[in-house]
């Protein structure tokens, strides 16, 4: 492993076995005919009767699908290099992995740069997007630390050496990894971003802003810098909306205190007098922050 800068590491790793696997909707897989090889997407539900239509015809007589194998997984194995890149995560001033809202606020930020880093390679390196490849996990080492590994590979069997070369170009890579999450106007992500045609299946859950926070506190160990004032009132417009609307108490003689706080954060317990808030419990998560403000307004 390298030393790079703030929290960040990387190894360049050569020859390695990649799997990949398509696990189909909700990890059901596919139901596949071992005779003529059709398949479909397996029924999350499991209720639908299975329905392979014949890949192709010849002369002998139409496939009656009589040899179904149910909820495989597709997959391939191939070599390739790698490129890891490591960062030593704080889960306890930040989400972590335990509470299911954090969960989701942290599989958002690390999605949404490892994306960021991908087309910033594409970039660098002048290549075709999907020359490059990528994932990532979380780990906890032997001091309990938790640790962010993404990873990119050559998308050609072969290995046309592509992630070998990222190591001696990270600076500039983070640099317009920095410059895609940061100089757009969108309000998460949107296609002169990080939205495309080949990553629609993760469009719900990139949010450049969170991305951005993740890698400013990768590369300066530094945790999200608080909202201003009026970013603060600004975000909490639709809460104090709501709280109005619920209750009939005016908008400025509601009996609590907000404080709106960067996602990545995570969020000091609510004490009766002072709430903790992030934009997406102001957004997307609501009225399940309405009905937390509820008992503790009226107490
Ligand atoms: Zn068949
Ligand atoms: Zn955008």
């Amino acid at each position: 492993m390298v030393e790079f800068k703030g929290h960040i590491k990387y190894a360049k790793l050569e020859n390695r076995h990649v799997l990949t696997v398509n696990m189909g909707k909700k990890k059901h897989g596919f139901n596949i005919c071992s005779c003529c090889g059709g398949a479909e997407v397996a029924d999350p539900k499991g209720q639908r009767k299975v329905r392979v239509s014949q890949p192709f015809h010849n002369r002998s007589a139409v496939c009656n699908h009589r040899f179904i194998e149910k909820e495989v997984f597709l997959g391939y194995e191939f070599l390739t290099d790698m490129f890891m890149l490591d960062i030593t995560y704080d889960n306890t001033n930040l989400v972590g992995r335990t509470i299911p809202e954090e969960r989701i606020i942290l599989r958002t930020a690390v999605t949404t740069l490892l994306e960021a880093i991908k087309k910033a390679i594409s970039l660098e390196l002048d290549i075709d997007y999907n020359e490059i490849n990528g994932g990532w996990m979380s780990r906890s080492d032997n001091d309990g630390l938790l640790h962010l590994e993404l990873f990119f590979y050559d998308n050609l069997t072969s290995g046309a050496g592509y992630s070998s070369l990222i190591g001696s170009v990270l600076d500039n890579v983070l640099q317009r990894a920095r410059s895609v999450l940061k100089d757009c106007n969108c309000s998460r992500a949107c296609k002169n971003c990080l939205d495309n045609y080949y990553n629609q299946r993760n469009h719900d859950l990139f949010d450049r802003h969170v991305g951005l926070q993740l890698l400013d506190y990768a590369e300066t160990g530094a945790l999200p810098e608080k909202y201003e004032k009026a970013k603060q009132q600004h975000y909490l417009i639709p809460l104090k909306h709501l709280i109005s609307e619920e209750t009939g108490i005016k908008e400025d003689e509601i009996p609590m205190q907000f404080e709106v706080l960067p996602a990545l954060i995570k969020k000091p317990e609510n004490d009766g007098k002072t709430m903790f808030v992030n934009p997406y419990d102001l957004t997307d998560w609501l009225p399940n922050t309405y009905l937390t403000y509820h008992p503790l307004g009226t107490r």
